[in-house]
């Protein structure tokens, strides 16, 4: 909400509509410097210095000046965020600007305050049937640790830090500045130590003063089955460490699977094509699938009917890969897809040839387009990667 409802920002600052942004800055300077807080002591002096500022915010920019030229208010409301303290950037730019920086304190607590460590990522590969199955693996990263020889406070043991002279160990150092309203202090971190009000005098050995160092840590990782591409594990509290006490980052596993000699998986489904031969696409035939388990691999017993086409696909259920939900428990399996690929015989015997000759006379010469298949055979180059 606009602190100033409706009122006109060119009346605010009292200034015309045509006036040039030298005028309206001039402008600006007058009035703030009548109704700043620390000077004016006049009822509603504040509310009335946070118009001029809200105003200039708008009149001050050329941008916004044009937006608000050509639709009033609602242009430019939106911009304005609630209180003009905390809202927009803007503002305290003006302030610095016109003030030094003395009415408010830009002194910046940042530096002191606890601060979450950085996360970190592993990029892991694992075979297929890992990723089916789960497995538990050990790795090894480098990350950032707090020094042991000192504790952390880079000084060489023994030895103390000593309080920082430049700041008397306050963190923080004053300067007084002159402005048009008078005396400005400002308040900014001390350089020589960085605001902690301690400087090391004889840095550790281990760190060099630094406080932290680099570790290779170890870690033991339980993929859980179902995982896939992509999928990222994240172990809380194993990244980088905080700071001033805040807590440590996360550490992400990236998962990366290797391909399997012939099955394929979408999701939680595996792809397996197998040949079958003429005879048997014709006449039916009992097929031993190869099945991924958890043991190795296992053969299950699959009857094709007489009558099978070539890409004709059986569907095996629950022999897929176990469905791993984000919270990491498992809801049932995926399937196993089988497709079957009838191939034509080469390079025939003489005996092959004549029985394929007698077929043929009772088969006639027909020839008969492929007319259902175009669709599936898209779905199944897409699937196999255009193999
Ligand atoms: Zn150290
Ligand atoms: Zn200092």
């Amino acid at each position: 909400m606009s602190t100033v409802g409706n009122r006109d920002y060119y009346e605010i600052l009292g200034v015309s509509r045509e006036a040039t942004p030298e005028e309206i800055k001039k402008a600006f300077r007058r009035k703030a410097r009548q109704y700043h807080p620390d000077v004016a002591k006049e009822d509603g002096a504040e509310a009335k210095f946070k118009e001029i500022n809200e105003a200039y915010e708008i009149l001050g920019d050329e941008q916004k000046r044009a937006a608000y030229d050509r639709f009033g208010h609602s242009a430019v409301n939106g911009s304005m965020g609630g209180d003009p303290f905390s809202g927009f950037g803007g503002f305290s730019d003006i302030f610095d600007e016109f003030f030094g920086g003395g009415f408010r304190t830009t002194r910046r607590a940042s530096r002191h305050a606890p601060r979450r460590g950085q996360d970190l990522q592993y990029r892991l590969t694992i075979d297929f049937e890992e990723a089916v199955f789960g497995s538990d693996r050990e790795i090894e990263y480098e990350r950032t640790a707090t020094c042991r020889t000192c504790g952390g406070n880079g000084a060489e043991p023994g030895t103390n830090p000593i309080r920082c002279q430049r700041c008397g160990g306050s963190g923080e150092v004053r300067s007084v500045r002159q402005t048009f309203l008078g005396q400005m202090v400002n308040i900014t971190t001390c350089p020589d130590c960085n605001g902690s009000g301690e400087v090391v005098t004889s840095p550790c050995h281990e760190c060099k003063g630094h406080g932290q160092i680099r570790e290779v840590r170890q870690l033991r990782v339980s993929v859980p089955a179902g995982v896939d591409q992509g999928t990222q594990i994240r172990i809380s509290g194993e990244g980088e460490p905080g700071t001033n006490g805040g807590p440590p980052g996360n550490l992400y596993i990236v998962v990366s699977v290797r391909q399997h000699e012939y099955f394929r998986r979408r999701g939680d489904d595996l792809f397996i094509k197998l040949r079958i031969n003429i005879a048997q696409a014709a006449l039916g035939h009992t097929l031993m699938v190869p099945i991924l388990t958890a043991e190795g691999e296992s053969d299950h017993e699959m009857i094709i009917p007489a009558g099978t086409q070539s890409g004709e696909v059986f569907v095996i259920k629950g022999k897929g890969v176990p469905r791993l939900r984000r919270d990491g428990t498992h809801v049932g399996y995926g399937n196993l897809e089988v497709m079957v690929e009838v191939e034509t015989p080469r390079n025939l015997t003489e005996e092959q040839y004549l029985l394929f000759g007698q077929l043929a006379e009772t088969l006639g010469d027909a020839v008969i387009p492929p007319a259902n298949q175009k669709g599936f055979f898209d779905r199944v180059i897409d699937w196999l990667g255009g193999e």
